[in-house]
């Protein structure tokens, strides 16, 4: 399986061109950038086949079935609908693009096409969040009564770009870190939020765009979800705790990219230790991807779950900037 990446992106060079080559029989053959010197140099130091600046050049090549795009934010849309008029499977970073309707254009486009689309939430595919998952759907911790998510982070130099000063092309923490948060609370609890309250604030790198988010949720159950993201916490830890009737999970450190973490389940019983599979996150997401488009079950985030984690993004921003509390639109993929 021969892939095309589009984006000479830091994500794609630390996780995803390794995610894809630990798949048996699948590579990456070409690199799409915008400069051509960055494609070569991009294409040369990973030992990709062809690098290219035009999509459609790429696309043309009927041998590359998959498409994974990592560019910047505000170019998903357009490139994704390349690829999937092209009749290629898509695997699309988050957020899928800057509006719902972007988003929606995608996906639809995609079932129309009849191609895989996913979205690349990496979360939903670590050890640690399943095992809370299935914690969760066993019933032990009883009804959820609420959700605390804590990946407040120092984003390091190397990416203090376009997420810190430019809005244009999708800057700022709640499309980058609110929007992996929602589809967290979404893959835990199998439900998404009807109402949003938040602020935000720029913090110390926030140019034009902030970089600290604090927002609650009230979800259909009515259990209540806390969430806060930022960039400029050097030393916050992450963490993620689910609360029941009947127990609560503590993990700490697991909004991470790696199986790091540690997760303790405490009941009426006592405090024990939850274990769980310690398997990269990106190898898997590439590896339930690659299995829908062989036809066999669906990615681990499907399109319609990158437009709802979108959704929450654009309505938490919304209640931080109109200080209202803002009725989560989630268009045509309700
Ligand atoms: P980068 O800033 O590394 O890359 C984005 C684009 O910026 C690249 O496509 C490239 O453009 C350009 N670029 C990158 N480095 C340089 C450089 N040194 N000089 C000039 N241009 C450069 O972004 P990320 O990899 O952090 O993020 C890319 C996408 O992936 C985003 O949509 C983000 O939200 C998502 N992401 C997802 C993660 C996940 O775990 N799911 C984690 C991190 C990011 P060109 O291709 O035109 O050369």
């Amino acid at each position: 399986m021969r892939w095309i990446f589009v984006g000479a992106s830091t994500i794609a060079s630390q996780h995803m061109i390794g995610a894809v080559r630990a798949q048996t029989g699948a590579n990456v053959s070409w690199v799409v950038s915008g400069a051509a010197d960055r494609a070569q140099a991009y294409a040369r130091e990973h030992d990709i086949e062809h690098s290219t600046t035009s999509l459609d050049e790429a696309l043309r090549d009927d041998t590359a079935t998959c498409v994974y795009i990592s560019s910047t934010n505000e170019k998903h849309h357009a490139q994704a609908m390349a690829a999937i008029n092209a009749g290629k499977h898509v695997l699309c970073e988050k957020p899928l693009g800057l509006s719902l309707q972007e988003a929606q254009e995608m996906v639809s486009a995609a079932e129309r096409r009849g191609t895989v689309f996913a979205t690349n939430h990496h979360l939903r595919c670590s050890g640690s969040h399943r095992a809370i998952r299935d914690l969760v759907a066993s019933g032990e911790i009883g009804r959820v009564l609420s959700v605390r998510i804590f990946h407040a982070v120092h984003l390091p130099k190397n990416l203090q770009g376009w997420r810190i000063n430019d809005a244009s092309a999708g800057g700022g923490v709640i499309p980058d870190i609110t929007v992996h948060d929602a589809d967290v609370a979404h893959f835990l609890l199998g439900e998404t939020p009807t109402d949003v309250v938040a602020q935000l604030a720029t913090s110390g790198m926030g140019q034009g765009v902030e970089d600290s988010c604090m927002s609650v949720w009230t979800m259909p159950s009515g259990a209540m979800v806390m969430s806060h993201e930022s960039f400029t916490h050097p030393f916050a830890g992450s963490g993620l705790e689910v609360h029941g009737t009947e127990g609560s999970v503590f993990a700490r450190e697991v909004m991470t990219q790696m199986p790091f973490g540690t997760i303790t389940l405490k009941t009426a019983e006592g405090t024990r230790e939850i274990s769980y599979s310690a398997h990269s996150l990106y190898e898997r997401g590439v590896s339930e991807f690659v299995s829908a488009v062989q036809g066999n079950g669906s990615p681990a985030a499907t399109g319609p779950d990158g437009i709802k984690s979108l959704a929450v993004a654009l309505a938490v921003r919304e209640a931080a900037q109109s200080g209202r509390k803002v009725h989560v639109d989630y268009g045509a993929f309700a």
